[in-house]
């Protein structure tokens, strides 16, 4: 990733990122091109490694950010028109931190609204198309960002990962995608979903890259309280040459695509052959995940969500009457479907009438799931798993039923309700040349080897 040898111009890159991302248009990855800011950028890079002078590590590297990340640099939309005409003033501590080695970003790129979706179908700008098939999604919610890497437009893009966000379109498009473990990376200046489980991770397409980004990324933040002190950079390496890996024996097979299934067993074989040891899992409480999360996560989000108003900020309704005339109408308009079944899924949850039967329930439920994967983590090291049912579906094929675009959380979700992370990794593709992807889940604060094992095992 390095530019110092001067072989290269930083400003060569960035053009040819912004190059890229005008050729590949039609994919609506993009909801905003960096092109003044990254070009003058890239020429302040090259003029100080004129002079000689010391750059950091991503010095010249173009990136994409995924737009629910606050910069100055375009406005921060969450693909939502209620944050349409929104500068941020603040600058996120990822932003701020890859900017100060040099990486530049060329462009913001499309989610489904405030994160809320798996295919980035529910983005007030359309869906972004998959890398490798355009009539089927990319995946979400940060699908802009997994296909900004995947058509090689840019080395490294960010994401967010609340249930799933990061790691689905990582496979749905034949990349890595790391979900850290919970307050890895400072969670400051980025829009709020829901504030337990959502976790700030990259794209790339070697798990070196993903390597270097996170230990530049991580690291405990005075504005973030629930971030970690500095583990990644100091995580005693384990032998990843000789791993146990568990293999979770109750999940629905039947569920799952015949060609995934198939990958997975491919892989299993693989790492038998290698010397890896295979322990056979039983995990029945992962089974309440998916409830769980949806109940647990609208719930907070609801509340995340009340301070879009149209008072202070971003897009504001015409023509209202009064004050909730005004909020009424703003947050009608602003917010995308899906948004606002969210909103009224959490409050029904923590009404007065249903708070023990489903929030509470579902609070336990999170617990227990919590204790199943440190009980697991007695007997393996890691834990491969699909990171969805099926390989990238239809545009359109699920956009109106919600249910079914929530079950393609299936075997995502109870990662984020344990804090524990999880690495998608490329697992060859459909003989229709769609991409598979499968999943490596760790203990807590076990990213770096996870990573290790990544490369190990490539
Ligand atoms: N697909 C999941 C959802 O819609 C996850 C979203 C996310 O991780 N932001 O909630």
């Amino acid at each position: 990733m390095k530019i110092a040898n001067k072989k290269v111009t930083a400003e060569r890159l960035v053009r040819d990122a912004l190059d890229k991302a005008k050729h590949f248009s039609d994919y609506h990855i993009f909801t905003f091109l960096n092109e003044e800011g990254a070009i003058k950028k890239a020429r302040e890079i090259d003029a100080k490694i004129k002079r000689g002078e010391k750059v950091g590590r991503l010095a010249g590297v173009p990136y994409a950010l995924k737009d629910n990340f606050l910069s100055p640099e375009g406005e921060t939309t969450a693909s939502a028109l209620i944050l349409e005409g929104f500068n941020s003033p603040v600058t996120a501590t990822s932003v701020a931190k890859l900017e100060a080695e040099g990486a530049i970003m060329i462009g913001r790129t499309n989610l489904d609204a405030f994160a809320h979706g798996s295919s980035t179908e529910n983005s007030y700008y359309g869906p972004t198309l998959n890398s490798h098939d355009k009539t089927r999604v990319a995946g979400g919610s940060s699908g802009g960002s997994a296909v900004a890497v995947a058509l090689n437009i840019v080395e490294f893009a960010t994401g967010t990962d609340t249930g799933g966000s990061i790691r689905q379109p990582a496979s749905f498009n034949g990349i890595y995608g790391l979900k850290p473990t919970y307050g890895t990376i400072s969670r400051y200046g980025v829009v709020a979903m829901a504030s337990s489980t959502d976790c700030i991770g990259f794209f790339t397409k070697t798990p070196e890259d993903m390597d270097l980004l996170m230990s530049i990324a991580s690291g405990q933040d005075p504005k973030d309280m629930t971030t970690l002190p500095d583990y990644y950079n100091d995580t005693k390496k384990m032998n990843v040459s000789k791993a146990r890996i568990g293999i979770i024996k109750d999940f629905d097979n039947n569920s799952v695509h015949p060609e995934l299934r198939k990958a997975l067993a491919k892989k299993v074989e693989l790492l038998k052959s290698k010397g890896h040891e295979i322990v056979e899992l039983k995990m029945p409480a992962l089974k309440y995940g998916l409830a769980a999360y949806y109940i647990l996560v609208p719930a907070e989000l609801c509340s995340n969500l009340s301070r879009h108003d149209g008072v202070r900020y971003g897009f504001r309704s015409k023509d209202s009457k009064d004050l909730d005339s005004l909020y009424e109408n703003t947050r009608n308009e602003g917010f995308m479907s899906e948004n606002k079944r969210r909103i009224m899924i959490g409050n029904f949850v923590l009404s007065s009438g249903f708070y023990d039967a489903y929030f509470l329930k579902a609070a336990k439920a999170r617990t227990l799931i919590l204790k199943e994967y440190e009980k697991a983590f007695k007997k393996c090291d890691f834990i491969l798993t699909p990171v969805s049912p099926n390989p990238a579906f239809k545009l359109g094929e699920k956009v109106d039923d919600p249910v079914a675009m929530y079950l393609e959380d299936v075997m995502s979700v109870s990662l984020n309700l344990a804090g524990v992370p999880g690495l998608a990794i490329p697992a060859g593709e459909t003989k229709d040349g769609l991409s598979l992807g499968l999943q490596l889940v760790g203990p807590r604060r076990s990213d770096k080897n996870l990573v290790e094992f990544a490369k190990e095992i490539q």
